[in-house]
């Protein structure tokens, strides 16, 4: 007994620092990307700006000019590109390991599905501008669900900004809630991209991205759908998805319709 007892939990040890060296050795390789291009364009745009040499024509030492000033700018616009995205990668592994330490939830509160869908629209609005993207919401009012309004609105926000910027200009994405017994279903639609077999279950890993997100530069991180997944866990609720390689996404967030204490069993 006591030995079987200790191997479990030697091995359990092991796993769990198995899991710790990939998580960090991960994380290190996804700072390095960002911060290697950030010193190689601060290079560039400091050789584009260094004092010209002596000109003795002033027509072709004012056309050296202006492209140095072209050259600097779209230097310039990649580091804030660049940059922007270091910035979102360190909140959202801050975020996800804020959530991965949570013993448990903070109390349970009744939010409501309108607000949190309202929320996350507003999140994804101006990127859904820019591409011609119309947000749609269909499906029941007044719902209610338990739990943190902040996270419903983070996952529900990411689950949109995703179905944007996966989809094709000029398209639509559709959030609906439907009441579906001790839980509602709240899914977002959308036309695009879509994601194929051999990546559907894996999506939700932290850092897992198919190659057709990776070959689009989206600015994504892969941490989305982990922190998706750890807020409707965190929630004893579900995450699923239905896709197909270019036939568009159906994301669903299942979340509990009635407080914890509700939900248990009823004593004998
Ligand atoms: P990312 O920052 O790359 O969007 P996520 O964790 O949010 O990271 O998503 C992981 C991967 O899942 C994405 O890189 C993409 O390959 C795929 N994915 C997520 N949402 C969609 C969607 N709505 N349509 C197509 N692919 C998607």
């Amino acid at each position: 007994g006591l030995v079987a007892i200790e191997a479990v939990d030697v091995t359990d040890a092991h796993r769990v620092e198995r899991v710790r060296r990939d998580f960090v050795a991960n994380v290190s390789h996804e700072l390095k990307t960002p911060i290697g291009a950030l010193q190689l364009l601060a290079e560039a745009l400091l050789d584009a700006t260094e004092p010209a040499s002596e000109q003795p024509d002033p027509e072709a030492a004012a056309a050296q000019a202006a492209e140095d000033v072209a050259a600097s700018r779209r230097f310039a616009e990649r580091i804030q590109r660049e940059s922007t995205r270091l910035g979102r990668l360190v909140s959202e592994l801050l975020e996800l390991s804020r959530l991965q330490g949570a013993e448990r939830l903070p109390d349970p509160e009744p939010v409501s599905v309108d607000a949190v869908i309202a929320e996350a629209l507003d999140r994804a609005r101006t990127n859904a501008a820019a591409k011609h993207i119309e947000l749609v919401t269909v499906g029941t009012r007044g719902l209610t669900v338990y739990g943190n309004d902040n996270q419903f609105a983070t996952a529900l926000g990411n689950l949109v900004e995703n179905a944007v910027a996966y989809s094709h200009e000029q398209s639509a994405v559709v959030v609906s809630a439907l009441a579906e017994g001790d839980r509602v279903d709240i899914s977002v639609s959308d036309q695009g991209i879509g994601i194929g077999p051999g990546d559907l279950d894996r999506v939700f890993e932290r850092f897992y991205r198919a190659d057709q997100a990776r070959s689009r530069s989206t600015g994504g991180t892969g941490l989305g759908l982990a922190i998706v997944k750890h807020i409707a866990t965190n929630h004893g609720g579900r995450v699923d998805v239905r896709s197909r390689l270019g036939g568009g996404s159906t994301f669903t967030l299942r979340l509990p319709a009635r407080p914890p204490e509700a939900m248990l069993p009823l004593p004998a």
